[in-house]
């Protein structure tokens, strides 16, 4: 029985061309693959300014930095998200405050954004979990009458859309992974879509060790930039992956209404929201009914391995790992955060799965479910 991992980067036979012709090129640094892949983000996300780097989370620190969030600040983000996010807010010097997310869309509940402004609040980071787009009318509704900045994690949305307009097309600072893992790769790396030309000025200069050049060629440096650059051979794994990207979320999709409808018939697990077709889907991941089976999660996970099916756990609550409980945070503080991190399971989810994968894990799930109700 072969077996199926939860996730897996779809990398076609052109795209591995391209590579090996950039590799032998000579020209392996940043370059004109870059310079093609910003165009092309640019022309996907309806003309925004766009800059790719070597991480999302690289991005999301630098992001900060250009907003000039740093000590004394206070950044608004969920209880439930990967470490990055969080661990970026406290890496510019600011506090990161939590919010619980919601159990079905696994977002930010943004009504209650509020009672966690304080005079020190910068900003709000919010994650599309999932590629699940957070409600961005109330979202930006909120930062408009406090005056707050949004940097926008959306690790998990690139190709998703909020009523029509994709994800990173509007709003204020977006911030795309293209870690394998994620809905297109370019190895590692990430970008992010600005708003404000001059914003995006500062951002050059911290991308690349705060260097500029005036019209004689003459070289300053003005601020201790970092080195986030992206790599020419990176690069063109990306322009390869973008014009796919469209047709892997359609698959993701169609996978996903197959995972719902043998869901349905097993009321026991606790679904994520459907959304719309603006959903990337870039993981499903059910709650599994912890209370009413016999069975830790682990042994949930231990049985789907024997039956050759990777699974995921997406994600612990960021509050109770031991960073965040030294500065503050205890069990009880968002419990819909921990009840998701104790009961989530990533079920196999990447385009070039089938139907028929859905239908395998599906059957082991429930038979493994079935056995175990107490
Ligand atoms: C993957 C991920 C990141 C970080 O992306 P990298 O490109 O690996 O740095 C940040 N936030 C979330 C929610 C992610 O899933």
């Amino acid at each position: 029985m072969n077996y199926l991992p939860f996730t897996k980067p779809t990398l076609d036979e052109a795209t591995i061309q391209g590579v090996v012709e950039v590799l032998r090129s000579g020209w392996l640094a940043t370059g004109p693959n870059v310079q093609a892949l910003e165009k092309a983000l640019s022309d996907y996300l309806g003309g925004r300014i766009v800059r790719t780097l070597t991480s999302a989370t690289g991005g999301l620190e630098v992001a900060l930095q250009v907003c000039g969030i740093g000590p004394g600040d206070e950044v608004i983000t969920p209880a439930m998200s990967f470490a990055a996010t969080p661990n970026v807010i406290l890496r510019v010097g600011a506090k990161p405050v939590f919010v619980d997310v919601n159990l079905a869309s696994r977002n930010i509940d943004l009504n209650l954004v509020e009672a966690a402004i304080t005079p020190r609040t910068k900003a709000i980071m919010p994650v599309h979990f999932a590629g699940l787009p957070v409600d961005m009318d109330a979202l930006y509704d909120l930062a408009k009458r406090h005056n707050l900045r949004v940097i926008e994690d959306a690790a998990h949305a690139i190709g998703s859309s909020w009523k029509g307009k994709r994800i990173g097309s509007f709003g204020d600072i977006v911030s795309f992974s293209f870690h394998p893992n994620k809905n297109m790769t370019t190895i590692e790396g990430g970008a992010l879509s600005f708003a404000d030309a001059e914003e995006v000025k500062k951002f050059d200069l911290l991308r690349f060790h705060g260097i500029s050049r005036d019209a004689e060629g003459n070289m300053d440096v003005s601020v201790a930039g970092g080195k986030y650059n992206l790599s020419d051979v990176a690069a063109r794994v990306g322009v390869g992956q973008l014009p796919l990207l469209d047709g892997f979320n359609a698959k993701r999709r169609d996978l996903v209404a197959h995972y719902f409808q043998h869901f349905s018939t097993d009321p026991a697990c606790l679904l994520p929201s459907r959304g719309d077709e603006g959903h990337s889907w870039h993981m499903f991941a059910p709650l599994l009914p912890l209370d009413q089976l016999n069975l830790s999660r682990k042994q949930f996970i231990d049985a789907m391995h024997q039956h050759g099916l990777g699974v995921g756990i997406h994600y612990p609550a960021l509050h109770l790992f031991s960073l965040y409980r030294g500065l503050g945070c205890k069990e009880g503080d968002f419990p819909n955060a921990e009840r998701i991190g104790r009961e989530t399971v990533t079920l196999p989810l990447f385009p070039t799965m089938e139907l028929v994968d859905v239908e395998r894990v599906c059957a082991a799930a429930k038979e493994i479910i079935e056995t175990a109700k107490k």
